[in-house]
């Protein structure tokens, strides 16, 4: 089985944590319909949109 040779100094370890563990930020995009910013591939939170079509019925 392989076991590290060398154990990885505190600095090393948190520059590789501090580099790679970081937070993904949602993929905003600004929405065809009302210019508001939603997530892409996804209907617009503002007016219901998705792809220039009326998906969910905001009105009533
Ligand atoms: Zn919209």
């Amino acid at each position: 089985m392989a076991v590290p040779k060398r154990r990885v100094s505190k600095a090393r370890r948190d520059k590789r944590r501090s580099s790679v563990w970081k937070l993904a930020t949602p993929n905003l995009v600004k929405c065809s319909n009302c210019g508001e910013y939603t997530q892409s591939h996804k209907v617009c939170a503002n007016c219901g949109y998705y792809k220039g079509k009326e998906v969910i019925s905001k009105e009533a």
